[in-house]
């Protein structure tokens, strides 16, 4: 028999909180010192130490929970996961096993077009280990990372293909960037993700053999990784093989991924509350001060921009991808009638001195009203959008306004018929060859004299009246 199959994927992604300190001890949470730097007997595992809990990755937990639309239970603990392993100095890691700070959440995204919604079963709260380095001739481990507070965010399996998984990643990412619960820096290894995939019979409800693939570090390799691992379960089940229960590793290099072992050699973590640590019961008032730092995620900004502006969506993306851009275009927008012309200015034009000239935002030397400003000399006719982009770039220099500038320098749009007529004369006698052209039917030459006429005037003459006496000259 011949099925359609499907994949049912679920994402376990570990995200390393921003704090200043570790999550049990006061060591620094950085990367990139020197091996085992930041490290003190409570992040060594030595016998007999006490963890104190990092009040700040508590609270970044619990507000990565209403970021997520997760429940947040007044009542969480913590638990020892019990393993041996190199770079786990305590032999064990102390995560939240059955109560954890936060469940039951969702993340909606956009993709192709539409909304899509992928529910979190929980964020829970946890600890790194440390780095293993394998030499020529032996290995050594690095524990600066050891301790440094993580937080696993568990999601349904609701994923289909590949490109909503690394979609939902992205959105994932751009969320905790969002709510400055992590910085999210792949490079640094500071999102790590298992992911779990399984394939059945499209229309079956009871899910195929889960494989995990251990250990991503990237969105794109988990992207590939799907391309690779799907049709090659899907491949077993039409040869008539059984797919078992399995752990897989990807090899980034080669593309494929490669047994590591089944089920029957899963561990036993051997979970028991950790007997160092008290229950985590947040308050009523402890729960209002971490809401007061929930934001506006990316997705709801961008349906906003795109609704209260009525930007398209790319600006919207724009504003979206570089928040300060979009809140200085919000602050603009505030004195402008025109958030179209705003937008155009602000990403054309602003984006591009700012990179060019290497300053930011803040040294920007106009105020919030000149921009506005600028649009309605055009708006007005007063200046055309060529003399415009001149004005601009001396408002950018100078801090000036637009009208200082227009007075200044003389800007002021021809729209005088009179004097307009006498540029069209000169660049029509300038000009026998185009003129023959247009009169043979090439309407390109009418441009080229217009652009002729445009630079006798330095730009100033009002280009639509320039057309319409170039036709007439030219017609008669
Ligand atoms: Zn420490």
């Amino acid at each position: 028999m011949d099925y359609e199959y499907e994949a049912v994927i679920g994402l376990e992604t570990h995200v390393q909180l921003k704090t200043k300190s570790k999550m049990w001890c006061g060591c620094v949470n950085q990367f990139g010192a020197l091996p085992n730097t930041n490290v003190c007997p409570v992040c060594l595992g030595m016998p007999g130490v006490l963890p104190v809990a990092n009040e700040e990755a508590l609270r970044l937990t619990v507000l990565t929970g209403f970021l997520l639309n997760c429940s947040v239970p007044n009542y969480a603990k913590f638990d020892r996961k019990n393993y041996f392993y190199p770079d786990a100095p305590k032999n064990y890691q102390i995560t939240q096993y059955d109560k954890p700070s936060t469940m039951n959440g969702y993340v909606e995204f956009e993709m192709e077009g539409r909304i899509e919604k992928v529910r979190i079963t929980r964020a829970h709260l946890e600890e790194d280990v440390g780095k293993n380095f394998h030499f020529e001739r032996n290995s050594g481990v690095d524990f600066n990372r050891a301790g440094v507070p993580l937080l696993e965010i568990v999601s349904e399996p609701d994923i289909r293909n590949s490109d909503m998984a690394y979609t939902y990643l992205n959105a994932l990412k751009d969320i905790l960037i969002y709510g400055g619960v992590s910085d999210c820096d792949m490079e640094k290894g500071m999102v790590r993700c298992d992911v779990n995939v399984s394939v059945r019979p499209k229309g079956q409800k009871e899910l195929g053999a889960k494989i995990e693939i251990k250990n991503m570090n990237s969105f794109s390799g988990v992207r590939r990784a799907l391309d690779y691992e799907i049709p090659r379960q899907i491949e077993e089940l039409k040869r008539g093989n059984k797919l078992r229960q399995e752990t897989r590793r990807w090899d980034d290099e080669g593309g494929i991924t490669e047994s590591m072992r089944s089920k029957e050699m899963a561990h036993d973590y051997r979970y028991f509350p950790e007997p160092d640590l008290m229950p985590f019961v947040p308050d009523e008032k402890w729960l209002a001060e971490v809401k007061l730092r929930i934001v506006e995620l990316p997705l709801a900004r961008k349906q906003r921009f795109t609704r209260k502006y009525q930007l398209p969506s790319s600006d919207a993306q724009t504003f979206i991808d570089d928040v300060p851009l979009g809140d200085y275009f919000e602050r603009v927008t505030a004195e402008s009638n025109n958030p179209k012309a705003v937008a155009n200015w602000v990403i054309n034009n602003l984006r591009a001195k700012l990179t060019e000239s290497g300053t930011t935002l803040r040294e920007v030397k106009f105020n919030t009203k000149a921009i506005p400003e600028l649009i309605s000399l055009v708006d007005s006719g007063k200046i055309s959008t060529r003399i415009a982009q001149d004005v601009f770039a001396d408002m950018f220099a100078t801090g000036d306004s637009p009208g200082q500038i227009v007075e200044k320098k003389g800007l002021v749009q021809l729209s005088d018929t009179g004097s307009i007529e006498k540029f069209c004369d000169e660049a029509i006698a300038a000009n026998p060859r185009s003129v023959e052209d247009y009169k043979a039917g090439k309407v390109a030459a009418l441009n080229f004299l217009k652009g002729q006429v445009m630079k006798l005037s330095k730009g100033k003459a009002n280009p639509n009246i320039v057309g319409e006496i170039l036709e007439r000259k030219l017609k008669s």
